[in-house]
């Protein structure tokens, strides 16, 4: 039998993974992926999907503003044949407190200085962005009409389908079981399914990045944090931004198709990649958004679930090379990784290309933590 090869193996098929095989695919690079289980499986499939300019980093507004304006033309780029729902309702983040308010305020001059038109709205302005909303208590907010929404499924299946058409092999229920490596060096990756040598290995598996780094013996303080969201039966389309509450860290949106989206982050939820989800978050995730949002009272809930968001010590990604020769990173991302996947798949494959990034992203180094080179992002759920 013949020996598996490939210029470069990805490990994950979430949308990170898809993106960086369909960019190296389609300059014409021999890639394969694996994919434990099926695309979208992870923390793609399983996110909110909220799409943000409003970030609080120069190098996450510049990403942003390069992601912003190719989500909108993805399906065409991708030749996806289903709809990826891009929905520019806006997005508005509630400040309870001056102290958030005046953070909301500096992202705002950041973004602005960049040429990102983000406004800041008084409580009369967020009622007329969101009528439904109970402004009781409300400071202030940001607020930016282009943000919005997308399907995270479709966005992750259409890089997915593009990066096979281009010529890459997308091996699913394939988990990857090791690295082939020595000498500090990897060269491969062992998965139920055989091993493959490859030039290049990457790993985009975010949340379990911890086991698949220490293969190679490299400690990476990615810790996956339980995260979980509900979906509710479809009511009629309102006027109605995604809306994140700083006071508890509650949001909650209407999707094209009418379903609200409600998501709150409970800080004693547990650190592990399990998909479990709870009555008390159900409980405490309607109490908290229909005292916010008066009219969803009585709306039924269909289905909840629950996904891991990989967290940094800053809460900033990780991405590029790392200590151990033809091994590369991208995780990390927290609750605000799938819109970055547009730039990550593009700045991901100029690296191991060997060329400069588009964007300079050195400040999200492997390296930066042992360095003390934290950057911590102020505009993160
Ligand atoms: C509840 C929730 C809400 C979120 N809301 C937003 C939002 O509004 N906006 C936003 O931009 N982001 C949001 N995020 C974050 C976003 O979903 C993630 O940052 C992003 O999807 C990460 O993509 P990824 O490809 O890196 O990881 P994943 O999608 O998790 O993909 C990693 C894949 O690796 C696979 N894998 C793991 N180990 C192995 C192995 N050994 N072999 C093979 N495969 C393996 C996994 O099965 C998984 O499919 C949210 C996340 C959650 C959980």
């Amino acid at each position: 039998m013949g020996r598996n090869t490939a210029d470069v193996a990805v490990i994950g098929g979430g949308v990170h993974g898809c993106s960086i095989a369909y960019h190296l695919a389609k300059r014409g690079v021999k890639t394969v992926l694996f994919e434990k289980d099926y695309l979208s499986s992870g923390s793609s499939g399983r996110s909110a999907a909220g799409l943000r300019y409003q970030f609080g980093t120069e190098v996450n507004c510049r990403l942003a503003k390069y992601n912003m304006e190719k989500i909108p033309h993805l399906q065409e780029e991708l030749e996806y044949k289903a709809d990826l729902e891009y929905d520019p309702a806006g997005y508005l983040w509630i400040a309870y407190s001056e102290s958030q308010l005046d953070q909301l305020k500096k992202n705002v001059a950041l973004q602005n200085s960049l040429g990102i038109d983000s406004v800041i709205l008084d409580p009369a302005g967020i009622k007329e962005v969101a009528p439904g909303l109970n402004v009781e208590g409300m400071l202030g907010a940001s607020f930016n009409q282009k943000d919005g929404h997308v399907n995270p499924h479709t966005m992750n299946f259409a890089y997915g389908d593009a990066a096979r058409r281009l010529g890459a092999e997308i091996h699913t229920k394939t988990a990857v079981t090791g690295l082939l490596t020595d000498n500090e060096k990897v060269w491969g990756v062992k998965t139920e399914k055989g091993d493959w040598e490859a030039g290049a290995v990457v790993c985009a598996v975010n949340a379990w990045a911890r086991e698949v780094c220490g293969w190679c013996g490299l400690d990476v303080p990615v810790t996956p944090e339980r995260h979980q969201i509900l979906i509710t039966e479809p009511v009629e389309r309102m006027k109605h931004p995604m809306t994140l509450c700083l006071d508890d860290g509650s949001y909650w949106k209407q999707c094209p198709n009418g379903t609200f989206m409600l998501g709150w982050g409970n800080p004693d939820e547990k650190k592990d990649t399990s998909y479990e989800s709870s009555w008390q978050f159900l409980e405490e995730v309607s109490k908290r958004v229909v005292a916010k949002m008066p009219c969803l009272k009585g709306v039924r809930v269909v289905r909840q679930w629950t996904g891991p968001y990989g967290i940094t010590p800053d809460e900033q990604a990780i991405m590029g090379t790392t200590p151990v020769e033809n091994f590369y990173f991208v995780g990390g991302w927290s609750g605000h990784g799938l819109q970055f996947a547009p730039s990550s798949g593009r700045i991901m494959s100029e690296i191991i290309m060997g060329e400069e990034p588009f964007l300079d992203i050195s400040c999200f180094r492997f390296s930066r933590f042992e360095e003390g080179c934290l950057f911590p992002e102020p505009a993160c759920i």
